[in-house]
C-alpha cells in the first residue's frame, strides 16, 4: 500500500471486506468463477493500483447462471417475509462495515468520504424499506362479472434479474435492486462498472455471508466483471427477464433494443441534463448552497448533478456573483480527506472530456465566467483532479444538450413569466432531475403541474441531486423512463397474474357470450 492508501486505512478497509490481496496484487472474494481477463482497478485518488480482478469469460457466465437458475428454484418458494428476514440481516451486515465500504467506495471511485458514507447508509435504507414491503407485495381483488367467480391478482417472482451498474453510485444502486428483487423471489446476476470492481467483490462478500450463515444456495446473488462484452451476455440472454442497466445514454440505447429484441423488459436509469430554475422570488443564499452542491459534488459525476441555472434576468448578475465567489473558496483534494469539497473525476479519459467540455463552450460563443483547469502537483498526481467551471451559454449549444460527467456549470438567463424558465429546462432530450428556487406559490405549483417539468424528478426549494430512497427515482426521455427505489418501484421486479376462480356448477363465459353443447 502506497502513503494516501495507509494514512487512510485501505488496507484495514479491504481486510475488514474481505478483499485478499495477494502478492501481484490480485484480489479474490467471491467473484462467482471468474476466470478471464485481468481488469486493474486503479485509485483516482492517488493513482495506484488497487488490486487486480479476473473477468468473466463465456464459460464463468454459464456457470454463474447454472447456479443462478437453481437458485431461483428454491429461493421463489421461501415465503416473502422471510425473504424480508434475510434482507434485513443483509442490512444489519452493512451497519457494521459501513465505515470500510464508505471508504472504499471513496478511494476506489473518487467521491468524498462523507458521500461514500452517504452511499453505504442508501443501501442499509433500502433495505429497511424492503423489509417492510415483504409482508405487502399485495395485489388487487377484483368483482367478477360472473356469478359464482372470484377474481384476483397476485404478484409472482419473476426469475433472474440482470443488474449492470455505472461506476458513479457503485454500491447503492446494486442495493435498490437487489434489496427489492430479493424480497420478490429474484435472484441478482450484477455486472459492475469495470472501473469499480472491488466495490463489487466487497458487496458480494458480505451478500455471500448472509446466505450462507442461513444455509442459503449462493446463487441468489452473483457477480460477473468485465466491461460491455460481458453486460451483452445478459442482455442477449433470454433466461434473464429483467435487465436493469444503469449509465449513459449511448449504453441504454443498445441495452434497450438487445434486451427489446427478445422481448425481454429493461429497466433503463440513464443520464440526465438537470437545472435549476431560480426566478426572482428565489432565497438567493439557499439557492447558492443547492447549486453549488449539486454541480460540484461528486466533482459533477452524479446523474443528478446540476449542469444548468436558469436565472431570471432581473437576478441573474446577484446569483452569478455570489456563484462566483462560492467557488473561489472550493477546496479541491484528496476525497478522503474531509476537508476537502471536490475529489477527482473517474480516470483521465474522464478529464479529457472535460477539457473538450470547456473548449466547445468557448468555440460555440460561450463565455468561461470560472475558469477550469486540469491541477497537477503534489497530491495531484493521479492526474484526475479538475477545477470546477462555470460558463455563461445558450441553451442551444450542442455541448449545453450533452451531459457532460464533469463539474460544468452552465449559466442561462430567462426573462419575462415562468413558463420561459420551464421551456428551457425540458428543452433537451433528457429528463432526469430538476429543480426550481421560489417563494411564489404560484410558480412552484406551476413548475410542478402537467405543464410544468417534464422530469422524473421536480424539486422546490431544493437543489438537483440528493434524491431519498422513499420515492421511485428514475426519469424520463432519453433518461430511459425507468423506475427505482421507493413507492411501487417493486412491482418491475416480479409478473403479474390475473387469477379467476369459479365455485359454481356452471361455465358461464365472459361477455355473455353463449357456446351450448
Ligand atoms: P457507461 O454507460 O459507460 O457504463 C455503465 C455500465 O454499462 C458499465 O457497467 C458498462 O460496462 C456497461 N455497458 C456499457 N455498454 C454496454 C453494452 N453495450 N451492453 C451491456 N453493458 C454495457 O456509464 P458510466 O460512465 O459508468 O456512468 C456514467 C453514466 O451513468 C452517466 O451518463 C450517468 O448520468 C449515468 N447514471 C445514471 C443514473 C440514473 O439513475 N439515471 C445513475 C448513475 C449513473
Amino acid at each position: 500500500m502506497n502513503k494516501v492508501a495507509a494514512a487512510f486505512g485501505i488496507q484495514e478497509a479491504l481486510d475488514k471486506l474481505g478483499i485478499q490481496t495477494v502478492n501481484n496484487g490480485t484480489a479474490t472474494g467471491s467473484d462467482n468463477f471468474a476466470s478471464g481477463e485481468i481488469i486493474s482497478s486503479y485509485s483516482p485518488v492517488d493513482g495506484a493500483l488497487i488490486a487486480t480482478v479476473k473477468s468473466t469469460t463465456k464459460e464463468d457466465y454459464e456457470k454463474v447462471m447454472e447456479v443462478a437458475t437453481k437458485a431461483f428454484a428454491h429461493w421463489r418458494t421461501v415465503p416473502a417475509p422471510q425473504r424480508g428476514e434475510i434482507v434485513r440481516q443483509f442490512g444489519e451486515k452493512l451497519r457494521e462495515l459501513k465505515e470500510p465500504l464508505g471508504k472504499l467506495v471513496s478511494y476506489e471511485m473518487g467521491k468524498s468520504y462523507q458521500e461514500g458514507l452517504g452511499e453505504v447508509q442508501e443501501m442499509i435504507d433500502i433495505c429497511d424499506f424492503a423489509v417492510g414491503l415483504s409482508r405487502q407485495l399485495h395485489g388487487l381483488t377484483m368483482h367478477s362479472e360472473r356469478p359464482g367467480h372470484r377474481m384476483y391478482e397476485q404478484y409472482h417472482p419473476l426469475g433472474v434479474v440482470g443488474i449492470i451498474s455505472a461506476f458513479n453510485f457503485p454500491v447503492a444502486v446494486w442495493a435498490w435492486n437487489t434489496a427489492l428483487a430479493w424480497i420478490c423471489g429474484d435472484v441478482c446476476v450484477w455486472k459492475p462498472s469495470e472501473k469499480t470492481p472491488l466495490c463489487g467483490i466487497a458487496c458480494q462478500n458480505i451478500a455471500a455471508d448472509v446466505f450462507s450463515a442461513n444455509g442459503l444456495p449462493e446463487g441468489i446473488s452473483c457477480l460477473i466483471n468485465g466491461d460491455y462484452k460481458v453486460g451483452e451476455m445478459m442482455t442477449s440472454d433470454s433466461r434473464i427477464p429483467l435487465v436493469s442497466a444503469t449509465g449513459s445514454i449511448r449504453m441504454g440505447k443498445i441495452v434497450a433494443q438487445a434486451v427489446a429484441s427478445r422481448l425481454g423488459k429493461s429497466l433503463l436509469e440513464l443520464g440526465g441534463n438537470n437545472a435549476i430554475i431560480v426566478s426572482p422570488d428565489a432565497d438567493i443564499k439557499m439557492t447558492v448552497i443547492g447549486a453549488v452542491f449539486g454541480a460540484v459534488g461528486t466533482a459533477g459525476q452524479r446523474c443528478t448533478s446540476t449542469r444548468r441555472l436558469i436565472i431570471h434576468d432581473s437576478i441573474y448578475d446577484k446569483v452569478k456573483d455570489a456563484l462566483v465567489d462560492a467557488y473561489q473558496q472550493l477546496r479541491i483534494g484528496n476525497p478522503l480527506d474531509e476537508n476537502n469539497h471536490v475529489g477527482p473525476l473517474i480516470d483521465t479519459d474522464a478529464v479529457a472530456l472535460y477539457e473538450q467540455a470547456l473548449q466547445k463552450v468557448v468555440d460555440e460563443g460561450g463565455k468561461l465566467i470560472v475558469e477550469g483547469g486540469v491541477l497537477q502537483g503534489e497530491g495531484y498526481e493521479s492526474g484526475c483532479y479538475v477545477k470546477p467551471a462555470i460558463a455563461e451559454a445558450d441553451n442551444s449549444f450542442a455541448i449545453v444538450q450533452h451531459e457532460t460527467f464533469a463539474p460544468v456549470l452552465y449559466l442561462l438567463k430567462y426573462s419575462g413569466g415562468v413558463e420561459n424558465a420551464i421551456a428551457l429546462q425540458n428543452g433537451v432530450v433528457q429528463g432526469l432531475s430538476s429543480a426550481i428556487m421560489t417563494n411564489n406559490l404560484r410558480e412552484a405549483e406551476r413548475f410542478l403541474s402537467a405543464n410544468g417539468s417534464d422530469c422524473g424528478i421536480a424539486n422546490v426549494n431544493i437543489g438537483t441531486s440528493g434524491a431519498e430512497i422513499g420515492g421511485a427515482f428514475g426519469g424520463e426521455k432519453e433518461t430511459g423512463g425507468g423506475r427505482e427505489s421507493g413507492s411501487d418501484a417493486w412491482k418491475v421486479y416480479m409478473r403479474r397474474q390475473t387469477n379467476t376462480i369459479n365455485y359454481t356448477t356452471e361455465l358461464p363465459l365472459a361477455q355473455g357470450i353463449k357456446f351450448d353443447l
